[in-house]
């Protein structure tokens, strides 16, 4: 197969391949680096692109950044809410069955919605991890949310656990089983049986919250 690309030269010192969202592939060259040499490189990556290729097109399309206009929504908890952009000015983000923002901040919506949805997977998910660490019997060290890119969560050595803020795009259920989950390899490191039926019995649908992560894993590659 032969591939078709886009070159990018730049002062970077190795060759970068990647598939963007829209599946074009770019390659960022040094400067220095002749096409010929670029051209063998990329086809003896062929199967690798043809790969990044097809796993992207499993995905929605619509996976744009938000521009952060009116009228666009949002998830979170599960649910899409439309953003409205208002002339009036305030503070950050405004949440009531709607997301508002002041038109004078929508230049760093960006940052304005990453900090309320980092506030809020904090304030959900601590109380779930109290409740459930209780039913347990275990002890957690602490627990926060952090910029991982491809997982929901983790368990440090330390017993800290840690939640990819991205998930409070999830429903509850799928909170609760994320805390759950995770707190359940305090007691069972291993996804044995054993831990499968602990996690059950905490979360009884937990099966639905799987699937849904599954099917919405591209969401931890995009931020709202
Ligand atoms: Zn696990």
């Amino acid at each position: 197969m032969t591939v078709d690309y886009k070159i990018q030269y730049s002062n970077r010192k190795t060759l970068n391949i990647s598939v963007e969202r829209d599946r074009s592939v770019v390659v960022r060259a040094p400067k220095n680096l002749s096409l010929d040499k670029i051209e063998e490189i990329v086809q003896s990556k062929g199967n690798w692109i043809n790969e990044k290729i097809n796993h992207i097109q499993k995905y929605p399309i619509d996976l744009k950044a938000k521009e952060f206009v009116s009228g666009e929504s949002l998830l979170y908890l599960g649910r899409h809410y439309q953003l409205l952009i208002v002339d009036k000015d305030f503070n950050g983000v405004r949440f009531n069955q709607n997301f508002s923002i002041s038109k004078s901040n929508q230049e760093n919506a960006n940052e304005l919605f990453k900090e309320w949805y980092l506030k809020k997977a904090l304030e959900k998910i601590k109380p779930l991890a109290k409740k459930y660490s209780a039913n347990l019997g275990v002890n957690y060290n602490k627990c926060k949310t952090s910029e991982m890119k491809y997982r929901w969560a983790s368990c440090t050595p330390k017993n800290n656990i840690l939640f990819n803020w991205r998930i409070i795009k999830a429903p509850v259920y799928v909170l609760e089983y994320l805390v759950a989950h995770e707190l359940t390899h305090l007691i069972e490191p291993n996804h044995t049986p054993e831990f499968w039926n602990i996690v059950s019995i905490q979360v009884a649908n937990y099966e639905k919250a799987k699937k849904w992560l599954k099917e919405k894993g591209y969401l931890l590659e995009i931020d709202f």
